[in-house]
């Protein structure tokens, strides 16, 4: 594999988390491989699972309480961004000198948070960096009316595996739910028009109350947590295919870029509930009988609510032009990519002046 970090240097210091059994090397986790690979020596290993239960939710009071575990259970680096407010862990003994997600150089190396809750999931990369890599330059090329020096300026060293966190939550829930519902009658009333009595249709609301319950469940509600890809931005490379998800060891970060939570578990139980809220609301409108409704109160208790957290793969390929931040991402298991780049106006003035010559010649010639 040629390797995510290809272009960092080892320094001297070198912490080795993860020797080599063949030779003591470092050994990353190789996606063409789907094992561990050492970049040296060819030796492959396989992550076996320490438990077989698989990745599984966990009830909201007790990771409240105290979650299971804290930290990647690894030792990594952490690099803060000042723009995007991305925490960025990497091996330790990497270099990075811009933010992965942004492209920004206004990164300073921060403590690791030993409070970051360890995931319980993570779904492994699958994609290789030469695959992302075409995919980018297949890209690129695609493209119109770009600047022309695009292609070295967006370099593909940038592309770089990342893993982005997010939570999802499951939740029993029980409604109640009251409301005015409207029934349309009509009356018909006499007005005098032009001199001339006429009869019109007019539309009432008679307003009746109701109430009633509704049970819903909701399975696995995602909530991002990543500061480096904006939820919108994750959307266009969906769908990650989660029930591949596997169980989290740190030996699948070596050799990749993970995110730290951007928000932790009382703020995504938060989010998870809002959005629930949103969808339990909507059904209570299909509730209501009659033709309208008025003054809908609900009033939603949430039980067995359950968690889990996990990490998505993705390549980046973060790139400045005209001091903006553009972006090309790929889904590290399916390979759906997307990306932002910037327009040349000269290019494209051009194109128009050129059309506007040839309209010019064409009205001239037909005179
Ligand atoms: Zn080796
Ligand atoms: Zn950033």
């Amino acid at each position: 594999m040629s390797s995510a970090n290809a272009a960092a240097s080892p320094t001297a210091a070198k912490v080795r988390k993860f020797p080599c059994e063949g030779c003591g090397a470092d050994i990353r986790w190789d996606p063409s491989a789907s094992a561990l690979k050492c970049p040296y020596c060819g030796t492959v290993k396989v992550i076996t699972p320490e438990t077989q239960e698989g990745v599984r939710e966990r009830p909201v009071e007790a990771g409240l309480r105290a979650p299971r575990d804290l930290g990647w259970g690894a030792e990594r680096k952490v690099i803060a961004c000042k723009r995007c407010g991305a925490h960025t862990t990497l091996d330790p003994h990497v270099a990075a000198s811009a933010c992965v997600f942004c492209g920004t150089a206004a990164v300073v190396e921060a403590p690791p948070n030993q409070n970051i809750v360890r995931p319980e999931g993570l779904l492994p990369f699958k994609v290789n960096r030469d695959g992302a890599v075409a995919s980018f330059q297949n890209w690129v090329s695609g493209l119109w009316f770009r600047p022309s020096n695009l292609k070295s300026t967006s370099r593909v060293t940038n592309m770089r595996g990342a893993y982005i966190p997010f939570w999802t939550f499951d939740s029993a829930t029980s409604s109640h739910w009251t409301a005015e519902a409207g029934y349309h009658y009509y009356e018909t009333e006499w007005v005098t028009e032009n001199g001339q009595r006429v009869s019109r249709q007019v539309q009432h609301t008679r307003w009746e109350y109701a109430a009633g319950w509704l049970d819903m469940f909701f399975d696995d509600v995602p909530v991002p947590a990543s500061h480096g890809i904006p939820p919108a931005l994750a959307k266009e490379i969906e769908p990650f295919p989660t029930d591949g998800l596997v169980v989290y060891d740190p030996r699948y970060l070596s050799g990749f870029l993970a995110e730290e939570n951007a928000i932790d578990l009382p703020q995504a139980l938060e989010a998870a509930k809002d959005r629930m809220r949103g969808e339990v609301r909507s059904a209570c409108v299909r509730e209501i009988p009659g033709d309208t409704y008025r003054n809908l109160d609900v009033d939603t208790s949430f039980s067995a609510l359950a968690y889990k957290n996990a990490l998505l793969p993705i390549w980046v390929c973060a790139y400045e032009y005209g001091n903006k931040p553009y972006r090309f991402l790929v889904n590290g298991v399916t390979g759906k990519a997307s990306g932002t780049a910037p327009y040349s106006w000269l290019k494209i003035t051009l194109l128009v002046m050129f059309i506007i010559v040839l309209v010019v010649i064409f009205a001239s010639l037909k005179k």
